[in-house]
């Protein structure tokens, strides 16, 4: 386990940390927060929205705005879903914008090489 204080690495029984000295006890030993936390990836889809693809940016941003509101209503397999597939398409988004820079990359790199062959 680790200290949620310091961050610093534990042996599993011991019931104060060994460099702040954070009482260990009151946490579990899986150090699972008993509070259902959510990413609602709304930072990752606007990002990569601005920065890879923008049309496939936009249903990223369309269900991470989703998993706030799923959360507030109690929904929390919605929220869950809602999550899932924001992560799924920040991750379809970057990957198109990874390979978008890369092909006008090596177009650059070919229109260089081409253009200081030619002289
Ligand atoms: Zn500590």
């Amino acid at each position: 386990m680790f200290c949620p204080k310091c961050g610093s690495e534990q042996e599993d029984l011991v019931l104060k940390c060994k460099k702040c000295g954070e009482n260990l006890e009151n946490y579990s030993q899986s150090g699972e927060p008993k509070e259902v936390k959510i990413s609602n990836y709304l930072v990752q889809s606007i990002l990569v929205t601005l920065c890879c693809c923008i049309p496939l940016g936009i249903p990223a941003i369309v269900y991470a705005a989703q998993v706030n509101s799923k959360v507030q209503a109690g929904d929390v397999y919605g929220a869950l879903d809602s999550s899932k597939k924001a992560k799924m398409w920040c991750w379809i988004a970057f990957g198109c914008g990874l390979t978008a820079n890369a092909v006008y990359l090596i177009f650059t790199i070919l229109a260089a090489v081409a253009g200081s062959s030619g002289m």
